[in-house]
């Protein structure tokens, strides 16, 4: 018999090996993100635009630098913008594309070695959303 699954713990936990700041897919930053960044760094945002961003599709991306890793993004101290990272990074992998479709999550572990596989998707859909709003309500106070 499988163990419980109870909450976020019990499906991921972070192996800090910075694979999901290397490249794949883009780091999507929201306006609110690119305020707070920008304030974090001491850069008016239009000039953190141009610097630090590049378009997918409509939406900001954080740009990459010559080691195909976020521009943010340092071996050593890993997340050199912590403390203001995107939503996107505060949130993986408990996010909204998970709880519409569960089966999104087997294809997300495939780049994030701190996720658990094969996790029955009616466990999935009701941790991630409860996740999601923990991170939610401690954002918006
Ligand atoms: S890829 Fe996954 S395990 Fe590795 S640092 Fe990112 S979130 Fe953590
Ligand atoms: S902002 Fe930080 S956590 Fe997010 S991709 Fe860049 S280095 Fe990684």
């Amino acid at each position: 018999m499988d163990s419980e699954i109870n909450a976020g713990d019990d499906i991921f936990e972070c192996r800090q090996c910075g694979d999901c700041c290397n490249g794949f897919g883009g780091t999507y930053v929201t306006e609110k993100d690119i305020l707070n960044i920008s304030a974090h760094i001491k850069f008016d945002p239009k000039q953190f635009i141009a610097r630090y961003c590049d378009m997918s599709g409509s939406r900001h991306v954080l740009t990459l630098g010559k080691d195909g890793c976020c521009i943010f993004f340092d071996k050593e101290k890993q997340c050199t913008i912590h403390a203001v990272k995107p939503y996107m990074c505060k949130a993986w992998p408990f996010i909204q594309a998970v709880i519409e479709h569960p089966e999104n999550w087997n294809a997300m572990s495939n780049s994030c070695p701190g996720m658990k596989k094969n996790i029955p998707h009616k466990d999935l859909a009701k941790i991630v959303a409860i996740e999601k709003n923990k991170l939610d309500k401690s954002i918006i106070r």
